[in-house]
């Protein structure tokens, strides 16, 4: 009968990632595939769900089913498990859908005991390697199976490291490292009141289980929150026999990238530690050599597994990363995964492997997600500025940032916490710092390559990382680090560059670099699969240029308020303080202005559409601070004007300014503003149309909340247009801005008077929740986000529930009053893939978002269009390991 808890690597194949993990699926892949893998089994996902779902014990018919799968094992590899003349070794690795790098535990050398350490120390031919391998399968065993504390076991080590005068336990000799497992186990045994357990059938039993819990450890669940994977998934556990890169000159092991990570180039990338075990080269505790090195030491290997890495790609159609190990000249591969990858690199690859006719455009698409994106025109340090480079490490995860150096994860998560930017320096990081690492501006190691533990995970979460800067003298201690003489203490301002590698004492300026010919490509693929139209919110000539490179199908939200401040102030303020010849005399002057304002526009947008909203904050905004000048009042006096000023500011004084005069009310109260902006508007239209061109002018009227609102607006609005227009054929529209619940849920009323809606989700959101924009996101977002009183923060990722519920009616009751109404939304959430995806689903006609989100956004409505229709062109082999 099969068994029901688990299944050999060669019963399985790559599609069963639910069931056995991407680990275990892709070892089973590639034993199917007939590639160089250690014999193993894979203990399922099921298993871990019932083990969760138990009382604490082994799920029931397991015990036996290891037995049976050891027995097998024992008759592939031809070695017994616990013989004492050459013993079958096994390591037990975590392995859930989802790829986990490091957050959940492993067990190497499992089998070993008084007995079988001699048969290893035979076998091998190396007693050193016997007794050192026991030492560190005692110290895993310890702390990730038997939970004793880290302290009593480095208590232990400290005393013997000492005695015998080395700085690392492997530099002890065969006899000290024994005497050391024995001090281990006496301490073990006094920890835990029991024997230590040396049948290795009860230590594989421990270890799965002891996997199964790491499932819902503190590290896995924060970056499951992180990533979104869901907590009942569980993790499969893969149980290989071990092979040794550490048998010395003719071993080694190493990570190689079927492609280069960082950059995407298509040559193979990675690093090689000779006489190693796998793990070395993770924790990044020897600098190890490039991948290359491998053809110099074993070039028979180094072929091999060049056709192993274009089998794996031609398998997998995509970018895959190899663990594998050389025992005593023969190579054996460990793992595989689609490899993670910096998002410069997702686009490349994406691209390239269209060219190579491995993927199909739209498959392209789905492979790079919109998040990735947002990454990609990350900054990277101004070349022209001028700055001295204190060292230079590997540039491991791109982007710039300067931050306050911390020394410690906690303290960064604390600093970071209290709005400070944090550059983490540690000589390199390991699972536990995780928290630390997701506080940080960025990440700078002293220590480690591109596949260290600070590498991978700043890649994954687009903070940018230097690693392996090996001249940083890191003192933890001392809470303070030197190089060549400089000395940074813990909180100094530092600049990191995670493309070139560059570190720098101070802040450094920084620029965003311009989309490459790949990008462009791959964006072209979004656009033909995409429903939803990409507009910009741009206030200026130079956003509205830049918008259109970045593929923006017209302006959706040009916030006039941004053309009143500058050297223009002090005319908005007489057109406030004054009545009669001067009002009208400052609307005149403001007039001109934006008249060659909007000719700019709509030269730079010609022939596409560009949404002018009209004048929208409070008018306190364009007014000096009312406390400081009644404290200039009391302390030296006003003279006339400054009285005048006074009264005008203490007349536009309002207790809740965002639920006061604002938006369309204004033209109630300011006569002739409104008229005056669509005056200008057309009149530049009219100057464009002269000149040859297209324009197509809209206008936009914020914060109506009833039908007769707006149709006043519109009505004043039209009453300008047709009198300069004057007949002449041209693209105009009027339509208005939801932001008010009130508006829409009463949607059907505004819709028979708008050519179009367009929501302002920022102040739909604030309104819906009552939540001020301005107080509430930095200071209670995040006590809530932490509390889990909310699942995300509402103003930068839509509420679906609510918000959106409402965006959902009144598209369905516009749209019922008015069948053509056209559909927007210029909200910050425009720009988020999340909302975004929303707001396909909603039937919306486009998203309009900054100028530098704009290729996230198109991706994103590629990506929400393949959602919903044609998303069987994705593979379904496992993409995860
Ligand atoms: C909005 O409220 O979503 C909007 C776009 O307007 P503003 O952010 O300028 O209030
Ligand atoms: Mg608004």
């Amino acid at each position: 009968m099969a068994p029901r808890w688990l299944q050999d690597f060669r019963d399985g194949t790559a599609d069963q990632a639910d069931l056995l993990g991407g680990k275990g699926a892709n070892l089973a892949e590639m034993t199917r595939m007939g590639l160089p893998v250690p014999p193993g089994f894979t203990v399922t996902t099921d298993a871990c769900r019932a083990y969760m779902a138990g009382d604490g014990a082994l799920p029931h018919g397991l015990v036996a089913e290891l037995d049976e799968a050891v027995v097998r094992l024992e008759d592939t590899r031809g070695k017994q498990f616990g013989d004492a003349s050459d013993p079958l070794l096994v390591s037990v690795r975590s392995g859930a859908r989802f790829s986990m790098p490091g957050m959940m535990d492993t067990v190497l050398d499992l089998g070993l005991n008084h007995e079988t350490v001699k048969g290893l120390a035979e076998a091998s031919g190396d007693a050193h390697l016997a007794y050192d391998s026991w030492r560190r399968f005692v110290e895993m065993f310890a702390k990730v199976v038997l939970d004793v504390d880290a302290a009593i076991m480095d208590d232990v080590r400290s005393t013997h490291l000492e005695w015998a005068g080395v700085a690392d336990p492997s530099e002890l000799d065969t006899d000290a490292a024994h005497d050391l497992v024995v001090a281990y186990r006496s301490a073990v045994e006094g920890a835990i009141g029991r024997h230590f357990p040396d049948d290795p059938r009860e230590q594989l039993q421990a270890a799965v289980a002891a996997v199964f819990r790491s499932w819902n450890g503190r590290r896995a669940r924060d970056y499951r929150r992180m990533e979104g994977i869901p907590d009942d998934l569980g993790t499969a556990v893969n149980v290989q026999s071990m092979v040794f890169g550490n048998l010395g000159d003719d071993s080694g092991t190493g990570v190689v990238f079927t492609r280069d990570p960082a950059t995407g180039e298509a040559t193979p990338y990675g690093d090689f530690l000779l006489a190693a075990q796998g793990e070395d080269v993770v924790a990044g505790i020897r600098n190890s050599e490039p991948f290359g090195a491998l053809a110099d030491h074993f070039p028979d290997c180094h072929a091999e597994l060049l056709d192993v890495l274009d089998r794996l790609e031609e398998r997998y159609h995509d970018m895959c990363d190899v663990e594998f190990t050389v025992e005593q000249g023969r190579l054996w591969v460990l793992q595989t995964r689609v490899g993670k990858r910096s998002a410069p690199a997702a686009v490349r690859i994406a691209v390239e492997l269209v060219d190579e006719g491995l993927l199909e455009p739209a498959e392209a698409v789905a492979r790079v997600q919109p998040t990735q994106l947002e990454r990609l025109l990350h900054p990277g340090f101004d070349a022209e500025a001028a700055f001295d480079v204190l060292t230079t490490g590997l540039g491991a995860s791109p982007g710039a940032a300067s931050g306050h150096v911390a020394f410690t994860a906690d303290e960064a998560e604390a600093r970071a916490a209290d709005g400070e930017s944090v550059i983490l320096v540690r000589p390199e990081t390991s699972p536990e710092d995780l928290h630390g690492l997701i506080s940080a501006v960025g990440v700078l190691t002293s220590r480690g390559g591109l596949v260290s533990h600070a590498a991978v995970v700043a890649r994954g979460i687009g903070t940018p990382a230097v690693c392996g800067a090996d001249e940083l003298v890191i003192d933890l201690d001392a809470q303070r680090m030197s190089v060549n003489g400089t000395v940074v203490e813990d909180g100094d301002l530092v600049s990191i560059d995670g493309t070139t590698g560059e570190v720098v004492l101070g802040e450094v300026p920084v620029v965003v670099p311009e989309p490459t010919p790949e990008l462009a490509r791959l964006l072209d693929w979004a656009d033909d699969l995409r429903r939803l139209g990409v507009r910009a919110n741009a206030d200026t000539p130079e956003d509205a240029r830049r918008a259109r490179a970045f593929g923006a199908e017209g302006i959706g939200l040009c916030r006039t308020e941004h053309m009143f401040l500058g050297d223009r102030l002090p005319i908005v303020q007489r057109m406030i303080l004054e009545d009669g010849d001067g009002h009208w005399a400052a609307l005149d002057e403001l007039h001109d202005l934006q008249r060659a304002d909007f000719e700019a526009m709509l030269e730079a947008m010609d022939g596409l559409p560009v949404t002018v909203r009209l004048l929208d904050p409070p008018l306190h905004e364009f007014l000096p601070d009312l406390t400081e000048l009644r404290i200039a009042e009391a302390t030296d006096g006003l003279d006339d004007a400054g009285q005048e000023v006074l009264a005008a500011t203490e007349h536009w004084d309002e207790h809740n300014p965002m639920l006061g005069i604002r938006g369309v009310r204004l033209s109630a109260l300011e006569p002739g503003l409104y008229r005056m902006q669509v005056r200008a508007l057309m009149e530049a239209a009219m100057a464009r149309v002269a000149a040859g061109g297209t324009p197509r002018p809209h206008v936009m009227i914020p914060l109506t909340v009833s039908g007769p609102e707006l149709a006043a607006a519109v009505a004043e609005a039209w009453d300008v247009i047709e009198e300069v227009v004057d007949g002449t054929e041209l693209d105009v529209r009027v339509g208005t801005m939801v932001e008010t619940p009130r508006a829409a849920l009463r949607a059907a009323e505004l819709a028979p008077h708008a050519d179009f809606c367009s929501f302002g989700t920022n102040d739909l959101t604030q309104m819906t929740f009552g939540f001020s924009r301005d107080d509430v996101e930095a200071r209670l977002m995040p006590v809530y986000l932490q509390r889990g009183l909310l699942p995300a923060d509402p103003f930068a990722t839509i509420d679906v529930d609510g918000v959106g519920r409402l965006v959902e009616l009144a598209i369905e009751e516009g749209r019922a009053a008015a069948p053509d109404l056209e559909f927007g939304v210029c909200g910050e959430h425009g720009g988020d893939p999340a909302s975004v995806a929303f707001f396909d689903r909603a039937g919306l006609d486009y998203v309009s978002c900054s100028p530098f989100r704009l290729p996230v956004a198109r991706l994103a409505a590629a990506h929400a269009a393949l959602a919903a229709g044609d998303a069987a062109t994705v593979p379904a082999i496992s993409r995860e390991a």
